[in-house]
């Protein structure tokens, strides 16, 4: 009807109908368009919003992991030193509960007394530092001091000091650094070394108290103060006879013996290893060897076997003679028993640190030695180094350890004399014998075996000749030369 309507307009109403509706149109289009445009720019907006929500997201999501990272190592750091703290706390509880046994009373200094408190004459006060009154877990006393008390009469001199109770014959001697006191002419051992401190001689308290009259001691642990008073008419009187005796062991004979050893006593039963500690071929195990008696180079044990009580530090795994090992085993079995399996400085028990050594290695150590003490002192020779090495080590083929029937043990981080003040040292030399070995290199026979007193240094010969060398108080080359006197 339109077009109709339209083809009957004249051509002007159709021009301006035209016109509009080409107006029309193009609002349409306009219309569209804005339409679409509003639209874009909506879901633009949309994006650009979902686009900074996320990024806000990110960024907390961000500073929350932030913040779990520092409270993360916040409680790690906590944590640390809480088990810092405990550790420490522990530590302290350990050390005080550990050490209590051996602290002196008080811990703190002395006072020595001389003179009676409650008399006419004069008291002497004498302050004492710890250090000085117990040396060793022995108490001590200044003995100088104490003889000017007692108005005696002292003569001294390089290192020897003598002391004379006036009036009378009766006098002590004692050495710096020795054990011995000579009471009288007599030999006394004393319970620790004498110290000569500039010009002050210290003595074990013991001497005082066992081998002296006229003078009281009196100690008060509270006060912490030892009172010392003369009473009575001064003497050197070896109260405890018992303590009197050849230094070496009060057993000692100084005899090569020929008696059948006593049935030793065990507190376990042991008797599976009799064989071995106490062997048939009695004088199978008897070679010497040192400097003057060496082994052949190519001398190797053939019954070689590992050591059962061997430190357990993984470093090591020795082997030795299969008889000494088993005797070894009981000797370890009994000793253990008895209460000496306590960890020692170096957090292990006694135990066997060396055993049988090759040539080979006894040349290798020998030579480390050697160069060892020439790089300490660069002036020494080779000669006069390896001089210096055959007071410790052995010459390869002269050490006792290529024979297999030997060990050095102990519980010491590396041997040292320090073993000779461990109890377990002297359960050994008592008690070695027992279960076939002898203790080889003894402090008094130095001169003869030319090695130092080595505590830990053991060596098997077989029940009945070390009990031989036990009683009689011979080292091995003295009783194998009284034995070829006697052949
Ligand atoms: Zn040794």
């Amino acid at each position: 009807m339109n077009n109709g309507n339209r083809n009957n307009m004249n051509p002007r109403d159709r021009y301006y109908a035209e016109m509009r509706a080409a107006d029309a149109r193009r609002a349409e289009e306009a219309r569209r368009a804005a339409e679409l445009e509003r639209r874009r720019a909506a879901a633009e907006e949309r994006r650009r919003r979902a686009a900074a929500e996320e990024r806000r997201r990110r960024h907390e999501e961000m500073v929350r992991r932030k913040k779990r990272a520092v409270y993360a190592r916040r409680a790690l750091l906590f944590a640390a030193c809480f088990l810092v703290i405990f550790a420490i706390v522990a530590l302290c509880v350990i050390v005080s509960f550990h050490m209590r046994p051996i602290e002196l009373p008080g811990g703190d200094d002395y006072t020595f007394v001389y003179g009676d408190p409650d008399g006419r004459d004069g008291v002497k006060k004498s302050p004492v530092p710890a250090e000085k009154f117990t040396r060793g877990g022995v108490r001590y006393v200044d003995f100088s001091e104490l003889a000017e008390y007692l108005s005696m009469t002292s003569v001294g001199g390089s290192g020897a000091f003598r002391y004379v109770i006036p009036g009378t014959e009766e006098e002590v001697r004692f050495t710096d650094g020795s054990e011995e006191a000579f009471i009288n002419g007599e030999t006394y051992r004393m319970k620790g070394k004498a110290v000569v401190e500039s010009g002050s001689v210290w003595v074990p308290m013991s001497f005082v108290t066992d081998c002296m009259t006229g003078v009281k001691v009196t100690e008060d642990e509270k006060a912490q103060t030892v009172g010392f008073v003369a009473s009575g008419t001064l003497a050197f009187t070896l109260k405890k006879t018992e303590t009197l005796g050849p230094i070496p062991d009060g057993s000692a004979s100084g005899q090569p013996s020929t008696d059948d050893p006593p049935e030793p006593e065990f507190k376990t039963d042991i008797s599976g290893y009799e064989p071995y500690m106490n062997p048939e071929d009695r004088d199978a195990y008897l070679t010497l060897v040192n400097p003057d008696h060496p082994l052949d180079k190519n001398y190797k044990p053939e019954d070689l076997v590992s050591i059962v009580n061997m430190r357990q530090d993984g470093q090591r795994s020795e082997v030795m003679r299969e008889v000494a090992e088993k005797a070894l085993e009981a000797l370890y079995i009994e000793m253990y028993a008895n209460g000496f399996d306590g960890l020692g400085p170096s957090g292990y028990p006694i135990s066997v640190m060396s055993a049988y050594r090759s040539y080979e290695k006894q040349e290798y150590l020998f030579n480390l030695y050697t160069q060892q003490e020439m790089a300490n002192d660069p002036s020494l020779s080779r000669e006069q180094a390896e001089a210096i090495v055959v007071t410790y080590s052995c010459r390869p083929g002269t050490s006792e350890h290529q024979t297999g029937l030997c060990v050095d043990m102990h519980n010491l981080a590396s041997a040292s004399e320090e073993f000779a003040n461990d109890p377990a040292y002297k359960w050994l030399a008592e008690n070695a014998w027992k279960f076939g070995f002898v203790l080889r290199f003894p402090k008094d026979k130095q001169d003869i075996t030319k090695i130092t007193f080595e505590p830990w240094h053991y060596r098997f010969v077989g029940r009945y000749h070390a009990y031989q060398m036990y009683k009689s108080g011979m080292c091995l080359e003295e009783y194998v030369a009284s034995l070829e006197g006697q052949g």
